[in-house]
């Protein structure tokens, strides 16, 4: 798709203009840090656009960094698919992989800097009793006992930490800040904390792990990353970040900025609730097509240009909104539009017979595969006497408005002729099994020489040669526009999320590509299911016109 050309300016262009025009830096060095206890989501893609975005046009560098602290929830299958996803997003990150744990042994080295400075200390509280030290926004928190521990008797203490000879939960190691502070984050923060896990990069070597703001600031500086970008809900957390590496001998010291989340109508975004989902089988997976994640929007037909161009259009700023869907849909539609094939299926086939087509002829005629563009080519379409139509383009009666099939009337079938309805035949409930119908033979691909006109132009498949297929129509996964603010946002999963019809599918499509969508004439842009393969099945990834929007799509 034809991306902007040129990437809208915003706060953080001008603070990295500034740097560079002043000579703070020389270069951009940015990093995305994802923790790998979950599948990425859009959310995510507006960071890493962001990161890696920035890199590309100050041709800088952006590292992709784990930020992995807690083995607990994390795993190896996190990692691959974050590196696959960030992949396919079309970035490249510098170097190799890194890991916040690559960093372990430096992180505990500066841990005992600062106990050794005076400026951190072992504490053995109860986690009660140390929240209640706290205090609260109000009020100020108190000193814990421990916080003047001499500093050699705190050395032995995390030296026994990290030797395994305490249990979990038994101390932490905190440092040494401002119990006044109105800045919670800095009223003595935890910055080590025992755990006997096993971790999926350093194995079984350590029973310490330090926390996130103690590893983040560190593992930035020792990348030499000039510009840390993260989310607003770090803003407090900046005083920490500046505190330790004000207080320890790192010779770099990145600065932290931060923009707003993306939040998205009618889903969520927050891997807490994302893994509920999943594990509570609310879905099919992570890359379930109606999941937010990159996963599932991949497999749903969406194209990473589609998002990249998504990004660009939401802009980076400090205010928190709400996106509506309709955005990020625009984006694919627009993409496909332009760039995705044409083809013809039935959702919802009824039998037309056109009697004066011969029974035993088979016609292949030519379909563009694109209206405007002749460089996608053409492909056949079988025609013959039996073909299925869209029930709900044929109508005994109806008054003008309605521009399909209607008894009497003609109508053109798509790349191919006039037919005009003659008769329907029905079932004992009054279903309509087959409509009759006349065809002109004078009409393929030019207009009847008396100058009739059709009514309207309708999409088909031949009944002998369309090949059945499963057609999965997604629609909104929530029922509400927030559902992160109900007191139970899965009481707010829309029941009908995924409506699942079996359909016909003109032959072409048996070869259709996985994960690539095409257009199906007049329903929407579709793609073959990548992860389903012992039967035909394609996910809707997008109607042609915004649903979302709530202008009730018209008669035709
Ligand atoms: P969660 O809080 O749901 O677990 P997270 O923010 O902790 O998500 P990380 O893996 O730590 O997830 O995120 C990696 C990067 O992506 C961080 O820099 C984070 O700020 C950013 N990010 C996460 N969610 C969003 C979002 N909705 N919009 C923009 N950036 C996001
Ligand atoms: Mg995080």
């Amino acid at each position: 798709m034809a991306e902007t050309e040129t990437r809208p300016s915003n706060f953080i262009r001008q603070i990295i203009d500034k740097d560079l025009a002043e000579g703070v830096h020389e270069s951009v060095h940015t990093r995305f840090p994802p923790e790998p206890n979950g599948y990425l989501h859009i959310g995510h893609a507006k960071s890493i656009c962001l990161n890696f975005g920035l890199a590309q046009d100050y041709q800088g560098q952006c590292n992709l960094r784990f930020d992995d602290t807690n083995p607990e929830k994390e795993n190896i299958d996190y990692v691959n698919s974050i590196k696959d996803d960030v992949h396919w997003l079309g970035f490249e990150w510098d170097g190799e992989v890194r890991y916040s744990s690559d960093y372990f042994d430096q992180l505990h080295g500066y841990a005992v800097e600062l106990i050794e400075k005076g400026l951190a200390y072992v504490d053995f509280s109860t986690q009660d009793a140390m929240r209640e030290m706290r205090g609260t926004l109000k009020e100020p928190g108190k000193p814990s006992p421990y916080r003047d521990t001499p500093v050699q008797v705190n050395l032995e203490h995390f030296a026994k930490m990290t030797a395994g000879e305490y249990q979990e939960g038994h101390c932490v190691l905190r440092a040494k800040i401002d119990m006044t502070s109105p800045f919670m984050c800095m009223r003595d923060p935890v910055i080590y904390r025992i755990k006997f896990a096993h971790h999926h990069q350093t194995g079984d070597k350590w029973c310490v792990y330090p926390m996130y703001d103690f590893t983040h600031c560190i593992s930035d500086a020792i990348e030499n990353i000039t510009h840390s970008l993260c989310t607003l809900e770090f803003q407090d957390n900046r005083r920490l970040y500046d505190w330790v590496l004000d207080n320890i001998s790192i010779p770099c010291h990145p600065r932290q900025y931060e923009f707003s989340r993306l939040n998205l109508e009618y889903t969520v975004l927050s891997k807490r609730k994302l893994i509920q989902l999943v594990e509570e089988k609310h879905v099919e997976g992570w890359d379930d097509p109606r999941m937010p994640t990159i996963a599932g929007l991949r497999r749903r037909g969406y194209t990473p240009a589609s998002i990249r161009e998504f990004c660009k259009r939401i802009g980076v700023t400090k205010m928190d909104n709400m996106v509506e869907m309709g955005m990020l849909e625009a984006c694919i539609r627009d993409d496909l539009n332009q760039n995705a094939a044409r083809a013809m299926a039935v959702l919802d086939p009824v039998k037309v017979v056109i009697e004066n087509y011969p029974a035993d002829k088979v016609e292949m005629l030519s379909a563009p595969n694109h209206p405007s563009d002749e460089s996608m080519g053409s492909r056949e379409l079988p025609f013959s006497r039996e073909i299925l139509i869209e029930r709900e383009d044929f109508r005994e009666e109806a008054n003008k408005k309605f521009k399909r099939l209607v008894l009497g009337k003609e109508v053109r079938l798509r790349n191919a002729y006039f037919i005009k309805a003659e008769r329907v035949e029905k079932d004992a409930e009054g279903n309509i099994t087959t409509i009759y119908v006349t065809y002109d033979p004078d009409t393929l691909g030019k207009d009847p020489a008396d100058g009739r006109k059709a009514k309207g132009v309708i999409h088909w498949v031949s009944a002998a040669h369309g090949v059945p297929a499963e057609i999965r129509l997604y629609d909104r996964l929530f029922r509400v526009p927030n559902p992160a603010a109900e007191e139970n946002f899965l009481d707010a999963i829309n029941p009908e999320s995924l409506t699942i019809v079996q359909g016909v599918v003109e032959p072409s499509l048996v070869n259709a590509t996985p994960g690539y969508a095409l257009q199906f004439e007049r329903l929407g842009y579709f793609c073959k299911d990548k992860k389903i393969t012992d039967r035909l099945v394609f996910d809707r990834t997008v109607g042609l016109r915004d649903t979302w929007a709530k202008i009730d799509g018209q008669d035709d």
